[in-house]
């Protein structure tokens, strides 16, 4: 084992982790003039455990920041229509994209995040790869940098005046620094995917909820469309035992997909975990949280990647106030949770609604179809599930009165 390297406070931040949250942070704290540096135990490209679904506001910042043009340059192709089938009816249609992003795009992460990281190193950011960070510097109750240890064995530590831990859903610098959950529904459902060829998608993120079986259909790079199956976590364990079987034996609950399934060709083995829904505190001396180590939930709504994009513009301009003394640090970190808490709630608490698979009530059944007769309130809806219409904006009686105020436009229902 190589001696230790002990090197003075050179950086600004240190961020752990450099894939959606973690790389975003770091190139736009370097773009800002911070000194940077970004660790990962990963080296890039790499894939990660993750469907890659980027609804248009998430696109819309890969614009802002000038990487939109890299993610379409690798060949992904749009994704022009969501479609939620609940058997009976389906709510399926256009959401509204922005301005600056008309629709979704799912680039595989080997390819989205190597783009990230790029950029990172791009405005500035130093760059190293295969390294574990295996514990923090704290002297006092203040987070002061980290150890780690290279894939050789070297170990080191660096010091920084701010450490974030982009480090996912089961983020070691959280459990460091001991940050509390603020908020958790307990795991709803176990989650499982692999690549298929010759699965055709109609350019359409689709979902569908077949009794205790959900399905996500996401078509992605090189002709090949990442097919998810979800089931309750209680069926957790008993399914593990045979993992291949059941996923595929739910196919048979939908003969469109099963249609589809027995055409095409499974590409990759299965992966997939147990879903957690979690808010934790988020930042504290010298330190905090970002992406899925600081805000976790189902995977159904496909809104963690974005959500890391938004945590990265947040923390980031968060602690370009602190240094450049416009906010005490403690201020501006709390305004950072405070600000993602109250941004993403309504889609956490609507997430976990969709993940229980509790068959929905009469009342709710009743919208259901209503929204799925109307083209304006399944765009509305679908804008939702899309992120570009507020989930309150929607959900609120005064907005739901307004449809009965014009004319039904043509049905949809199946
Ligand atoms: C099955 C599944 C499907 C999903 N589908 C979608 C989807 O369609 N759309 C969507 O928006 N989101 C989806 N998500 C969620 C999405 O994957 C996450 O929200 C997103 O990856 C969070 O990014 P992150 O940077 O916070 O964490 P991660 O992507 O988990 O990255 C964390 C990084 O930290 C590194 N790291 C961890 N510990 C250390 C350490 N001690 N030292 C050094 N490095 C370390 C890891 O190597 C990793 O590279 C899905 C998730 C799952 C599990």
């Amino acid at each position: 084992m190589e001696a230790m390297t002990v090197t003075a406070s050179t950086f600004d931040v240190i961020v752990v982790g450099a894939r959606a949250a973690g790389a975003p942070a770091a190139m736009l704290l370097a773009r800002k003039g911070a000194r940077v540096l970004l660790l990962d135990r990963a080296s890039f490209p790499s894939d990660t455990m993750s469907t890659h679904l980027i609804h248009p506001p998430g696109m819309e910042l890969l614009q802002r920041w000038g990487l939109a043009e890299r993610v379409v340059a690798s060949g992904c192709p749009p994704v022009t229509g969501y479609r939620l089938d609940l058997g009976p009816f389906a709510i399926a249609g256009t959401p509204r994209g922005t301005t600056a992003a008309p629709c979704a795009l799912a680039p595989r992460r080997f390819i989205l995040d190597a783009i990230l990281v790029d950029a990172a190193v791009e405005a500035g950011a130093e760059l190293r790869e295969e390294v574990l960070v295996d514990g923090l510097v704290v002297e006092g109750c203040v987070v002061r940098g980290i150890r780690g240890r290279t894939r050789a064995g070297a170990t080191f530590e660096e010091r920084a005046r701010v450490v974030i831990g982009a480090d996912g859903v089961h983020s070691s610098v959280a459990r460091w620094v001991g940050a509390p959950i603020t908020h958790e529904v307990p795991a709803l459902e176990a989650l499982y995917y692999a690549y298929w060829s010759g699965f055709p998608t109609d350019g359409e993120f689709q979902l569908y909820q077949r009794g205790a079986r959900g399905f996500g259909v996401i078509p992605t790079n090189e002709g090949l469309t990442a097919v998810v199956v979800t089931w309750p976590v209680d069926e957790f364990d008993a399914n593990r035992r045979d993992l291949l079987g059941n996923y595929l034996g739910a196919f048979e609950s939908d003969p469109s997909l099963a249609e589809r399934a027995r055409a095409g060709r499974r590409e990759t083995r299965l992966v997939g975990a147990r879903m957690h829904n979690f808010y934790r505190r988020s930042h504290g001396p010298g330190w905090a949280l970002i992406g899925d180590a600081g805000y976790h939930k189902d995977a159904v709504t496909a809104q963690g990647i974005t959500d890391a994009f938004h945590d990265a513009e947040l923390i980031a301009r968060a602690l370009d106030d602190a240094f450049s003394g416009r906010r005490a640090e403690a201020e501006a970190l709390a305004t950072y949770e405070h600000n993602r808490d109250t941004a993403t709630r309504p889609m956490f608490d609507l997430t976990c609604q969709l993940a229980s698979n509790d068959p929905p009530s009469a009342e709710e059944a009743a919208l259901l179809a209503f929204i799925a007769s109307r083209e304006d309130a399944t765009q509305d809806f679908l804008s939702v599930l899309a992120g570009t219409m507020p989930v309150d904006a929607f959900f609120n009686p005064r907005h739901l009165e307004k449809y009965d105020a014009v004319p039904e436009s043509s049905p949809t229902v199946q």
